[in-house]
C-alpha cells in the first residue's frame, strides 16, 4: 500500500513535543522523503521524560541497548541500565547527528490545533500560528505530575518538591530527607540517597514488590567490542528484546502464566532472603501479587533501606506541618526537605491542549470519559492527528521505544494514503475503535493489572488502561494498517 502513485501530494507535518518520540517521528520524516515539518517544544530543551526527571538515582530500568533507537545503537552506554543523565545526552546526540535539534522551535508551547477544512490549524500560548496537513503528538505519558492532596503541604518550612521538578540548588548531605511515595521513582531515589543524606524516611502507603536486578558496568573491551562490531550489539539487542518479552511483557497480561509465577517468586525471594527483620520484612510485603502495580527492579533498594539512618514510616500522613510530616499515630517526622515522587496523572497525553477535530469536535468531550484511541494510535473525528504512546497502548510493560518505532512505521502507512492522493484525511471509524476498546476489556481481565491492587493503569473504572496482549501481538498489528477500519474524506 506504500506504493508510489502518480499523485504525490506535497505534505506538511506538525510533531508536538521533542522527546523520544518526536525526535523518532522527525527523522522517520525525512528517512521517508517529507521534509516540511515543523517541531514545537514547550521547554528549552529536547529530551522530555529525561529532560524533567533528573533526580538522584534516575536511570531506565529497561536495558539501555533495548532503550535506544534500534538504528542508532550506542556502544558506550555505561551500565546494562544506565543513569538519565546518559539517555539524555544520548536523545541529544541522536538529534544532532540527524539535525532534528536545529528544526525545534523551543520555548514554544502548543495551545490548540483546530482542524479546518482537512488541514490542522495550530496556535501556541503566544499566539502565533501554523497549518499542517497531518499532527503527529509526541506529548509523553507521565509527564503531569500527581501533586498529592496532603493537608497543610504549603506550610512546610523546609524544601518540598515533586520528582520530576528537583531542586538542585537544595543540599542535600547531612540533612533530615523525607520521601513521599514507594514507585519505581522513590525507590531508586532511596538507593541513591541514603549514603548522602543524615536521615531518610520512607513514608509507604502501599507496599511493593521489588525485582532483584544487578547492574553490571560495561568494560572497556566490552564497549570496544560495540564500537567494532555493531553486528554484536544488534544481536545483543535482538536478545534483549526477545528476554524482555517472554520474562516479563507476555507474563504480566497472564496472570496465570507459568513466567508471572516465576516472576512473582523471585520478588518473594527477594524479600525473604534480602530483609532480615521480621517485622520490616512484614511491613515491606505487599498484600496483591507481583507486578499488579509496575513492577519495581532494584539490585539494592531492600539494602538501603535497612540502613541505620533510613527509616520506613507505615503509619498514614496526617498533615504537613512546617518542621516536618506528622503521621496519624501523632508522631511529628522532622525533616529538612520533602520530596514528592507521588507519580504522575497518567490520563492526559497531549491535554492541556484544546484540540477541535471534525464538525467542532472536542478532544475534551470525546475523552469525557477517560482517553481511547483505536491501536493506541488516532481518534474518530480526529484525523490526520496520530499519536506515538497514546492511550491504550503498551506503556509500563515493553521498551517505549520499540513501542514508538512500530507505531511510527504505521503511521507512515497511513501517511502515505493521503500522500499518494487515495484521500485527503484519514482516521479511524467509531465502529473500528469501540470494537478495539470492547476486545481490550476483554482482555485485560486475565492481566495480573487487576488482581487486586491500585496503579496508574487502572483507569475510573478500575479497568487497566493500557495494551492487554503481548508484544507479538502489538509487532502483528503494527506490520500493516487494516484500512476498512479507517475512514477517507477528500
Ligand atoms: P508511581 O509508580 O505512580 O508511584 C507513586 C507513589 O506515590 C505510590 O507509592 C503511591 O502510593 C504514592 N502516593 C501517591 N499519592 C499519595 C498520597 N497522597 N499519599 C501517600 N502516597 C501517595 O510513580 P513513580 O514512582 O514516579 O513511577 C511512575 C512510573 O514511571 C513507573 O510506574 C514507571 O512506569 C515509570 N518509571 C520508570 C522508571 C524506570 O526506571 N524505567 C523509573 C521511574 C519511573 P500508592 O501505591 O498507595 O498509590
Amino acid at each position: 500500500m506504500t506504493g508510489g502513485s502518480p499523485t504525490r501530494r506535497p505534505l506538511r507535518f506538525a510533531i508536538i513535543g521533542a522527546g523520544m518520540s518526536g525526535i523518532l517521528a522527525a527523522i522517520k520524516l525525512e528517512e521517508a522523503g517529507y521534509r516540511d515539518f515543523a517541531i514545537w517544544e514547550k521547554a528549552d530543551r529536547l529530551g522530555g521524560t529525561w529532560r524533567e526527571n533528573t533526580y538522584p538515582g534516575i536511570a531506565c530500568d529497561v536495558p539501555s541497548h533495548l532503550y535506544s533507537y534500534s538504528f542508532a545503537p550506542n556502544p558506550d552506554f555505561s551500565h546494562i541500565y544506565s543513569p538519565g543523565r546518559e539517555i539524555q545526552a544520548y536523545f541529544e546526540g541522536v538529534a544532532r547527528r540527524h539535525g532534528v535539534d536545529q528544526r525545534i522551535r523551543f520555548g514554544t508551547e502548543i495551545a490548540r490545533c483546530e482542524l479546518r477544512d482537512g488541514r490542522w490549524r495550530l496556535e501556541t500560548a503566544r499566539g502565533a500560528r501554523d497549518e499542517a496537513d497531518v499532527v503527529i503528538a509526541a506529548t509523553g505519558v507521565l509527564h503531569h505530575p500527581n501533586l498529592p492532596g496532603i493537608a497543610g503541604l504549603d506550610t512546610f518550612a523546609g524544601a518540598s518538591f515533586h520528582s520530576a521538578r528537583w531542586d538542585h540548588a537544595e543540599p542535600l548531605d547531612g540533612r533530615r530527607v523525607g520521601i513521599v511515595g514507594t514507585g519505581s521513582t522513590a525507590v531508586q531515589m532511596v538507593s541513591a540517597l541514603v549514603g548522602r543524606v543524615g536521615k531518610l524516611r520512607l513514608f509507604q502507603r502501599t507496599a511493593q514488590w521489588i525485582a532483584p536486578q544487578e547492574n553490571p558496568a560495561y568494560g572497556d573491551d566490552e564497549r570496544a567490542l560495540f564500537r567494532r562490531d555493531p553486528a554484536a550489539l544488534r544481536e545483543i539487542r535482538d536478545q534483549m528484546s526477545r528476554m524482555f518479552a517472554e520474562a516479563f511483557s507476555n507474563a504480566v497480561v497472564d496472570a496465570g502464566s507459568p513466567q508471572m509465577q516465576a516472576l512473582e517468586e523471585i520478588c518473594r525471594a527477594n524479600l525473604e532472603t534480602n530483609v532480615v527483620d521480621p517485622a520490616l520484612r512484614e511491613k515491606l510485603r505487599p498484600s496483591y501479587r507481583a507486578a499488579c502495580k509496575r513492577l519495581v527492579i532494584s539490585p539494592d533498594f531492600y539494602a538501603a533501606i535497612q540502613r541505620p539512618n533510613a527509616e520506613l514510616v507505615t503509619d498514614a500522613i496526617e498533615r504537613v506541618e512546617p518542621r516536618g510530616v506528622r503521621t496519624r499515630d501523632g508522631r511529628l517526622h522532622e525533616l529538612d526537605v520533602l520530596v514528592l515522587a507521588t507519580g504522575f496523572r497518567a490520563d492526559r497525553f497531549m491535554r492541556p491542549i484544546q484540540v477541535v477535530g471534525r464538525s467542532g469536535t472536542r478532544l475534551d468531550d470525546a475523552w469525557a470519559q477517560r482517553p481511547s484511541a483505536y491501536l493506541s494510535i488516532s481518534i474518530p473525528e480526529f484525523p490526520n492527528l496520530f499519536m506515538l504512546n497514546g492511550p491504550n497502548g503498551p506503556v509500563g510493560n515493553f521498551s517505549l521505544i520499540e513501542v514508538a518505532e512500530l507505531q511510527m512505521a504505521y503511521i507512515l502507512q497511513l501517511v502515505a494514503e493521503i500522500r499518494d492522493g487515495r484521500c485527503r484525511t484519514i482516521g479511524p471509524t467509531a465502529a473500528a475503535t469501540a470494537a478495539f476498546d470492547a476486545a481490550r476489556v476483554e482482555a485485560a481481565k486475565k492481566t495480573v493489572w487487576i488482581t487486586g491492587c491500585r496503579s496508574w493503569y487502572l483507569d475510573d473504572r478500575g479497568i487497566p488502561a493500557v495494551w492487554p496482549w503481548t508484544f507479538d501481538r502489538f509487532r502483528e498489528e503494527m506490520a500493516v494498517p487494516r484500512l476498512e477500519a479507517y475512514e477517507r474524506d477528500g
